[in-house]
This record gives structure tokens, C-alpha cells and sequence, in this order.
């Protein structure tokens, strides 16, 4: 009797054990059978169908994101005036009526002054020193800081690398050049010419090659060589002058409204954040890699590329430096931001000029 209670508890036990196992291994399988929600987001942007670069840039990440959640979150890409106009973008997402934007943060600068330092200043970060700083150094937190009361939850999606000085049909021999010169360059590069006694004219990119070829404008910057191209500028000015001081990188945003982030399981916000961070990298791959390939074919055409005089440079970098300081001071969570990046682009230049410079200045 003894001995078969014993067997019969065991007997319980195992079968106890069998179907705790049992209970185990089906409640997977019951999860995966149960329906999954299925997320359609809107993505509003501010490029033309398919533009080079940072238009690819979100076209790739609204295929990352289908393909890496399966289907369950699926995102349809709005050319810039399809559902909103290209500087609303912001405004969208604030307010729901597109889950997803992409853009650039400079655009809202009106707005929210702070945006302009994740995205690019004259004589500023390069893309690396962006993304250090923005990955790893801080900048991301204070960039949700400071899209928080707009609703908005941004994430860094793209990086254009060094930009051009761009196209003249003047030569810019010495500062005085600047004078009366009329210019297409947005941001803190447009006020930096009128403080240098240019004007500036700011135009879409639809406008920008026939304001040249007429002689509206005698001069504009663009973005670089893939871009400058696809427009055709080279074939209506004489000049294409490096480097693009006004914007030693611009970085792209990813914006996505709050109430829709929250509403996304654990598992898509992932994807999310991996597919935005895929993208931030491979555009500027892409950038770099057709940058050049688009200046062989410009200097083939046979513009005539030439770099800013040093003291030229040195002018517009005493005067571009002023421009940011007052930019920062005109708004206290701007000048927070600003001290902030300022002090970390400070430590990252000294080791760059401990390590990195010396690569450059002697390999050729
Ligand atoms: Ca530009």
C-alpha cells in the first residue's frame, strides 16, 4: 500500500509535470495563432517622389519597417505636397493627421529655435561628430527635451555629409565679393551672407534653376554634387565653389507623433528605432558614394570647380561663429542646447586634432 501511494503520488506528479510542460510549450504557440494588430501610418515628408538620397533615405525606411515587422506596421511615403506641404511636416505630425514625418529639423526654426542644432550650422559638426553626439553624447535626449511639448518624438534618419559652397556666375575672390550678391541659401548661412552685405532669396528647389538662369539670383547652394546635379545647375552657372561652409553636414529627422508611438507594441518600436538608425547611416553611404561620382561628371561638363579663398573662409567663419552665439542667446532652450553641444563638438575636435586631422593632412 505504502509503496504504490508512493508510486501514485509520483504517478500525479508526473503527470503534474507533463502537463505543466505541456502548458509550456502550447502557450507560444497560442500567441502566435491569436490575431496581431496591424498598424497603416501615413508618412509625410518634404521631398520630391523618389528624390536622390534623402527622399531613397525614406522610401528605404518605410520598406525596412514592413519587412522587418512582417506586415504589421505598414507605411505609405507622401511626396512633399501630396497630403501636406513640405514645410508642414512638423505640424502633421504634431497634431496626428500623419503618424510619421520626415524632414529636416532647420525647417522649424521659427518654431522651435532649439530644432536648428540637430540638423546643421555654418562651420558646425560633421555628420560623424553629429551622430557621436547625438548617439552618445547627450543630443538625443535634449532633441526629445525639446520636441516633448509639440507631441512629437524624433529620432536622427539621415545625414547629407559635407555640403557645397555652391553655384555662382560671380567669382568670390575676397569678402567684398559678397556684397549685393544675391544668393538661394536657407538658415543660418542666409543670415550670415546679409551680415556679410549680400541678399538672400529664398526659393524651393522647383524655382531655384530658372532664378539663375535668368539672373533673379547670382548665385545658390543646394545640397552637393548628387543633388546639385539631378537639378541641372551646372548648366546655368560658370562657378561651383567648395566647401559647403554653411553646412558641414545637414541631419534628417524622423518624427513620429506621440499618442501613435505609444499606442506601438514593444517589438515595432524596435523595428522603428532600428529602421530610422539603418537610414540615418545609409544615406549619408549613399551621399558620400554618388557626391563624388556626380562632381566627376560636373567638372567633365566643364564647370569650373574652385575652392574659397582661406581668407574668405576665415571671415565667413569669424562672422558665422557670431551669428550661432546670437542664435542661442535669442532663446533660452536654444542657448541650452547650443552650450550643450558646444562644449561636447569642443572635446571631440581636440581629440580629432590629436588623431584624425594628422591622417588627412598627410595621406592626401
Ligand atoms: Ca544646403
Amino acid at each position: 500500500m505504502k509503496r504504490r501511494d508512493i508510486l501514485a503520488a509520483a504517478g500525479v506528479g508526473l503527470a503534474a509535470t507533463a502537463l505543466a510542460g505541456c502548458q509550456q510549450e502550447s502557450a507560444p504557440a497560442a500567441a502566435a495563432e491569436a490575431p496581431q494588430q496591424t498598424f497603416t501610418w501615413k508618412m509625410v515628408t518634404s521631398w520630391p517622389k523618389n528624390f536622390p538620397g534623402v527622399g531613397v533615405g525614406a522610401e528605404r525606411f518605410a520598406r525596412l519597417v514592413n519587412e522587418m515587422s512582417g506586415g504589421r506596421l505598414q507605411v505609405k511615403v507622401y511626396a512633399a505636397g501630396e497630403l501636406v506641404p513640405a514645410l508642414e511636416v512638423f505640424d502633421a505630425v504634431s497634431r496626428g493627421t500623419a503618424e510619421l514625418g520626415h524632414s529636416a529639423p532647420y525647417y522649424w526654426k521659427g518654431k522651435v529655435p532649439a530644432a536648428q542644432f540637430f540638423c546643421a550650422l555654418p562651420f558646425g559638426p560633421n555628420a560623424q561628430e553629429m551622430n557621436a553626439w547625438l548617439h552618445y553624447g547627450g543630443g538625443m535626449a535634449l532633441w526629445e527635451e525639446v520636441y516633448k511639448p509639440f507631441g512629437v518624438v524624433p529620432f536622427a534618419c539621415g545625414a547629407t555629409g559635407v555640403q557645397t559652397a555652391g553655384w555662382f556666375n560671380k567669382e568670390i575672390n575676397s569678402i567684398d565679393d559678397f556684397k549685393g550678391l544675391k544668393m538661394r541659401t536657407p538658415g543660418l548661412g542666409g543670415e550670415v551672407l546679409t551680415r556679410m552685405g549680400g541678399t538672400v532669396v529664398n526659393l524651393p528647389a522647383g524655382e531655384i534653376f530658372t532664378a539663375l538662369q535668368t539672373g533673379a539670383i547670382d548665385a545658390t547652394e543646394w545640397i552637393g554634387p548628387y543633388n546639385d546635379l539631378a537639378l541641372g545647375l551646372h548648366k546655368v552657372a560658370k562657378y561651383y565653389y567648395t566647401p559647403g561652409w554653411q553646412e558641414p553636414n545637414v541631419t534628417f529627422e524622423l518624427t513620429v507623433n506621440e499618442a501613435a508611438w505609444n499606442s506601438l507594441p514593444a517589438d515595432l518600436q524596435a523595428i522603428v528605432r532600428a529602421a530610422a538608425r539603418d537610414v540615418n547611416g545609409d544615406v549619408l553611404d549613399d551621399y558620400n558614394a554618388r557626391n563624388m561620382e556626380a562632381m566627376e561628371k560636373i567638372r567633365a561638363e566643364g564647370v569650373e570647380v574652385r575652392r574659397l579663398p582661406e581668407p574668405v573662409l576665415e571671415r565667413l567663419r569669424e562672422v558665422a561663429s557670431q551669428a550661432v552665439e546670437d542664435s542661442a542667446a535669442a532663446d533660452p532652450v536654444a542657448g541650452k542646447v547650443w552650450a550643450a553641444q558646444k562644449a561636447y563638438l569642443k572635446r571631440l575636435r581636440d581629440y580629432a586634432e590629436d588623431n584624425e586631422k594628422l591622417i588627412y593632412n598627410i595621406r592626401g
